[in-house]
């Protein structure tokens, strides 16, 4: 059986899983790391970063080995997936929610709006900088364009 380093009864040591919930990290850079936690950078520069992914926890960096691990309380965004519906942020460098782009394709009647389409109508265009905005680190664009398409379902859904 593949290791999905994702058990709880595995005997070998399991890299990079969240020292809390057990469920495999994603790597993020330390300098988004730095940018985005509240209190001082305690972690071992020379080792990689993670980010866990599993909504239900709420660690949000950690490193293998390493006593600290930052709560995403420690965090200054919300981590989107990690909170309810209307804490969930899309575009951290325009602080665009969910709920303002299904808002937003409610009321406009426009049929194939696109990211840079809902920035100019919620105008909202300044630079991005996602390694230093992004709790992920990395760019929206296809987060984004799942939104536009939910909120298109949505608006479907209660014509
Ligand atoms: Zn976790």
């Amino acid at each position: 059986m593949e290791c999905n380093r994702n058990c709880k009864t595995c005997a070998s040591i399991c890299e990079n899983s969240c020292p809390i919930c057990g469920t495999k990290g994603k790597k993020v850079s330390s300098v988004t790391v730095k940018s985005l936690i509240k209190g001082d950078f305690l972690f071992d520069e020379n080792q990689d970063i993670y980010l866990c992914v599993n909504k239900k926890c709420s660690v949000a960096y950690y490193q293998e080995n390493h006593p600290k691990c930052y709560y995403k309380e420690e965090v200054l965004v919300p981590i989107w997936f990690k909170e309810k519906y209307n804490q969930y942020m899309v575009c951290y460098c325009h602080q665009i929610y969910l709920n303002d782009i299904v808002e937003l394709v409610q009321h406009i009647d426009e049929p194939n709006l696109t990211k840079k389409d809902v920035c100019k109508y919620l105008n909202k265009q300044h630079q991005e900088d996602c390694l230093h905005r992004n709790p992920l680190g990395t760019c929206c664009d296809t987060l984004f364009q799942n939104a536009i398409t939910y909120a298109y379902k949505q608006k479907q859904e209660e014509k």
